[in-house]
């Protein structure tokens, strides 16, 4: 889908931003402001990134990050004036600890959509090659034909998939190459009758299952004609053992392992089963990844270490893996980095 930006002005700044996550959402909205002309571009077909929702019949559930936590002041302040996020309390069989979780409403992929609005998104569409030429940095695609020529480019792809494509700036792509990501199977499944459980989240002790969360609990949600959704996740370990195992074996060992878990006897009417080969960065990466004082090139700013960014080629990165895994860590790699792309702070 193409939405095409009203009343570019006419000598704007043009960047390129490879990625509609959370954290090129994010870049995107913060350069838009500043009166850039924005285009996002994304392999997939929607928005959201590892925060994507996904169909199940005529209703949608969260296939990746189910919710977001904080416990910082600054981006809670920031979640609390998006129209379309609402704190949650999950009903959960675990002690709650000190975190806020905050949902998107009706699926966490409105939010990424939303904030894209004013951008140029071009989705299905895969960047293959990012090179600078003297004047504007160039994309092209897997078949060697142009995506446009830029003032600027930032990569927002996890690592593994960043370092493909910074190849320009041989230093950020071994840097990219080096943190190393965890996996995670997800099953999404939809019940006709009700499961009769109390709580909402439920986490896992085998191993198998992570967690189990009734995604239809979450706010602003419509279940269309599902009891229930519910949404289970595999642990990193076990989805790294499993990771060419079908789905269906998968789909069955997530859900025996919930029943055990839950004494639940439910039987999903329609289901949907994901690999997440990039589901979170691990920490031990990170750590000896920010000891690594020669990844940014002389003419780059590198300012705690949240981004790369390099000012000679005109060419950086952002995401959840430079700091704290997750989504709260994706924005604060992508303010910092449109702080230095704009010459001011917030
Ligand atoms: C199952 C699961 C559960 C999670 N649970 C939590 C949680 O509870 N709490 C939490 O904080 N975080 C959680 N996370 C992690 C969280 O979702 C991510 O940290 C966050 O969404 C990362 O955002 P991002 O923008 O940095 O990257 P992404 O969301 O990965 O966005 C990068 C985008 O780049 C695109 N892309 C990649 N390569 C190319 C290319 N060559 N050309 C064009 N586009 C490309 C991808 O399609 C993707 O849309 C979870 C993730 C998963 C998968």
């Amino acid at each position: 889908m193409t939405t095409q930006k009203e009343n570019i002005m006419p000598h704007a700044k043009t960047i390129a931003i490879i990625g509609a996550g959370f954290a090129g959402a994010t870049l995107a909205q913060r350069m838009l402001k500043a009166g850039y002309a924005v285009t996002v571009f994304d392999k997939s077909r929607g928005t959201g990134g590892r925060m994507a929702s996904a169909r199940l019949g005529q209703s949608s559930a969260d296939l990746g990050a189910p919710f977001i936590e904080t416990n910082n002041e600054t981006f809670s302040a920031w979640l609390t004036q998006q129209p379309d996020v609402e704190a949650w309390q999950p009903l959960t069989t675990e002690l709650s600890d000190a975190a806020s979780v905050y949902v998107a409403k009706p699926r966490q992929s409105a939010l990424t959509r939303r904030m894209l609005t004013g951008a140029t998104l071009i989705t299905s569409t895969p960047v293959k090659e990012i090179w600078p030429e003297k004047n504007c940095v160039l994309l092209r695609d897997a078949l060697g034909h142009s995506l446009g020529c830029f003032d600027t480019v930032i990569v927002t792809a996890p690592a593994q998939q960043a370092a493909t494509l910074l190849d320009a700036v041989p230093r950020f792509a071994k840097h990219a190459a080096r943190i190393k990501p965890t996996p995670a199977w997800v099953c999404l499944m939809a019940l006709e009758q009700p499961s009769g459980l109390d709580a909402d989240m439920w986490i896992g002790n085998d191993g198998v299952l992570f967690r189990a969360i009734r995604d239809s609990a979450k706010p602003g949600r419509d279940k269309g004609e599902w009891a229930e959704i519910w949404s289970l996740e595999a642990t990193p370990e076990w989805s790294q053992v499993h990771l060419e195992t079908d789905k269906e074996t998968i789909a069955n060992q997530l859900l025996e392992s919930f029943k055990q878990l839950s004494n639940g006897s439910f039987v999903p009417k329609e289901k949907r089963v994901h690999r997440w080969l990039y589901s979170r960065h691990n920490k031990q990466d990170r750590q000896q990844n920010s000891t690594d004082k020669n990844r940014v090139d002389n003419n780059s700013i590198d300012k705690n270490e949240l981004f790369l960014w390099s000012e000679a080629n005109a060419i950086g990165a952002c995401g959840d893996w430079f700091s704290h895994t997750g989504v709260e860590g994706a924005w604060f790699s992508a303010n910092a980095l449109a702080d230095v792309l704009l010459k001011a702070p917030r």
